[in-house]
């Protein structure tokens, strides 16, 4: 048996050691005089236990007894209290704080110190015994067995504590979901088939959310999600087409290949439902209503959600087909050097054109960012804009350059770099004769990743250059100026069409000011009256894009539009 002895008085330890021996019991020893040392030795060793003398110069031994009880050890040990003194209130006090139990040192024999440590060691292995199966039973009541997922018991408690402490101008969405013929696959494979599919359901969900989601099976097939503190819908309807995106592929159990489906309930707080009861409520019945409708389906409870979710999925099912059927092109507009009164370059801006009306980006392009589909757009369009500008090129505008604007989720492309340099090659332009738009919000957003920023940096050593776009609409932070390698930054046009209002004219003068001083250039959009040229003019600034110069024109526009200010 290996003993670790904690006395601050040799002669005790001693005394100890020689008891031990006289009984003629193999002992090995490891000894120390203080509690902080003694702790530290039983961090990095496993003991079979360890006598521990009560009255210490710096620490006694109950305080030793305290720190292990708060900040227990993977490896805890049998603890024997030694003391000078033989009073009964000690005793106890060193029995609650975590002693096995208490020998008064005067009265130590060999038998009695080992009946002691004999004893000490059972009623360890007891009391170890009797938290875990605490612990165990506490488990049970807050977490469901099968997937170890919150159970209802507990979900209720968190929902509840959510609406409580909800800030205000956020909401709260509920998401259930169940999964469809979830009976009929029980009854085919069996229970213990069923079982596991709802394991690799809750793994698959799992990793398609991002963390910070409570995540609950309240009973049978039925789970729930809770998004709290979030500000938009968006937010609920990409979990749930996350979720079911999980349900694409078959899952494998026990060499069956089951392909399963599931139906989505949603409602939010605080929108017509005021208590935590009703939220859960709406969101049932919600799911009530996709599974009326048929499987693999989403409801909102909140009729005006749900129209809207509706447009927003149909737009996206078309946006899947609109590449393929050619249905984007990109307009240009004339980015102008106010001093030449020439045009110095073009944004790209994409235009749908669907069942002969012509869509705007604001109308699709945040549909696709919240799938994949923006890839594969934004990818159209860079090559089409680069093209173009070979074109024009070509014709001998040889110093124009191209403007693209580059959405947050292009970032996560992780080939975009790639696909650029391979689109640069391919028109033969030059990197620098490429400017990517990148809007301050997608720059800074929260969920940007380390790859995120990244690419940024790699598209600029590439040698593209990067324009901050809509800058004065988000935080406008100077911080992040320097955290990207960033060329120029757009001066948004809600600070321009404004720019007579004293304030906003001060604004923007002082935006001017600082970004040249910082070295960056600047582009003003949104220009749409004489006076406000001349206020770009009276600023300094060069490069002005706006309706007072041009609207954006289609391609085949673009060489008549040069052959006077090209
Ligand atoms: P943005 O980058 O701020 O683009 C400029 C927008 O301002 C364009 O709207 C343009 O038509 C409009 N505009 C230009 N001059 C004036 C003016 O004098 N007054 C006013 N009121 N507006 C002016 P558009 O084409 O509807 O584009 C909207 C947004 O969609 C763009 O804002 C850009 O963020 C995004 N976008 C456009 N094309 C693409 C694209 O190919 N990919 C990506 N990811 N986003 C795009
Ligand atoms: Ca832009
Ligand atoms: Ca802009």
């Amino acid at each position: 048996m290996n003993i670790l002895i904690i006395d601050d008085n040799e002669i005790d330890r001693e005394v100890v050691k020689r008891t031990l021996f006289k009984a003629n019991i193999a002992c090995s020893f490891e000894e120390t005089n203080s509690v902080d040392k003694g702790l530290s030795m039983l961090r990095c060793k496993q003991f079979d236990l360890v006598l521990l003398d009560y009255l210490m110069p710096e620490k006694d031994g109950i305080e030793l007894l305290i720190e292990l009880k708060n900040d227990p050890l993977p490896n805890a040990t049998a603890i024997v209290m030694l003391s000078e003194f033989e009073q009964e209130k000690l005793a106890i006090d060193c029995l609650n704080a975590g002693a096995q139990d208490f020998l008064v040192k005067s009265k130590i024999t060999a038998s009695q110190l080992w009946r002691s440590i004999v004893h000490a060691k059972v009623r360890f292995e007891l009391e170890k015994r009797l938290v875990e199966s605490y612990q165990y039973a506490k488990n049970l009541s807050e977490y469901d067995a099968l997937t170890g997922l919150l159970n209802r018991l507990s979900f209720d408690k968190a929902r509840q504590i959510a609406i409580t402490g909800l800030p205000r101008k956020k909401m709260i969405a509920l998401v259930l979901f169940d999964i469809d013929n979830f009976k009929f696959i029980n009854d085919t494979y069996g229970h213990l088939v069923g079982d596991e599919l709802l394991k690799q359901i809750v793994r698959r969900v799992q990793g398609s959310l991002r963390g910070y989601e409570l995540f609950a099976r309240l009973g049978g097939d039925e789970f729930a999600l809770m998004l709290s503190n979030i500000e938009r819908f968006d937010d609920a309807s990409m979990i749930a087409q996350r979720i079911q995106g999980t349900f694409i592929k078959p899952f494998i159990v026990e060499n069956n290949s089951i392909q399963s489906s599931c139906s989505i309930g949603i409602s939010f707080y605080p929108y017509g439902n005021n208590s935590s009861e009703e939220l859960i409520k709406y969101a049932d019945i919600a799911l009530y209503r996709a599974k009326k409708i048929g499987k693999s389906q989403i409801c909102f409870f909140e009729e005006s959600m749900q129209v809207k979710f509706v447009k927003n999925f149909k737009v996206e099912q078309d946006l899947k087909l609109a590449l393929a059927n050619q249905e984007f092109h990109l307009e240009y507009q004339p980015i102008y050097n106010i001093n030449t009164n020439l045009i110095c370059g073009f944004e790209a801006l994409i235009r749908w054109s669907k069942n002969q009306t012509i869509l705007y980006p604001d109308e699709f392009i945040p549909i696709a960012e919240q799938s994949n589909i923006i890839i594969e757009v934004g990818r159209w369009a860079l090559k089409e804009a680069i093209s173009q500008l070979s074109f024009l090129k070509s014709e001998g505008y040889q110093n124009l350059k191209m403007a693209v604007n580059i959405s947050f989720a292009q970032l996560s492309d992780l080939g975009l770099v790639e696909f650029i340099n391979g689109c640069l090659q391919e028109f033969n332009v030059n990197a620098e004769d490429i400017e990517l738009e990148m809007t301050e919000t997608a720059l800074l957003s929260e969920y940007s990743t380390v790859n995120q920023c990244e690419v940024v940096h790699d598209l600029n050593r590439l040698g593209c250059s990067i324009a901050l776009d809509d800058f004065g609409t988000g935080y406008s932070s100077v911080s992040y100026l320097q955290k990207f390698p960033i060329d120029r930054v757009k001066i948004d046009k809600s600070l321009t069409v404004n720019f007579e209002k004293s304030q906003t004219k001060k604004l923007i003068h002082a935006l001017v000011k600082m970004l040249c001083s910082l070295n960056i250039k600047i582009t003003i959009e949104g220009a749409e009256s004489k006076s406000c040229i001349d206020f770009c003019q009276s600023l300094g600034v060069q490069n002005v894009q706006g309706f007072y110069l041009s609207k954006p024109v289609h391609p085949t526009m673009l060489l008549e539009l040069l052959k006077d200010k090209g």
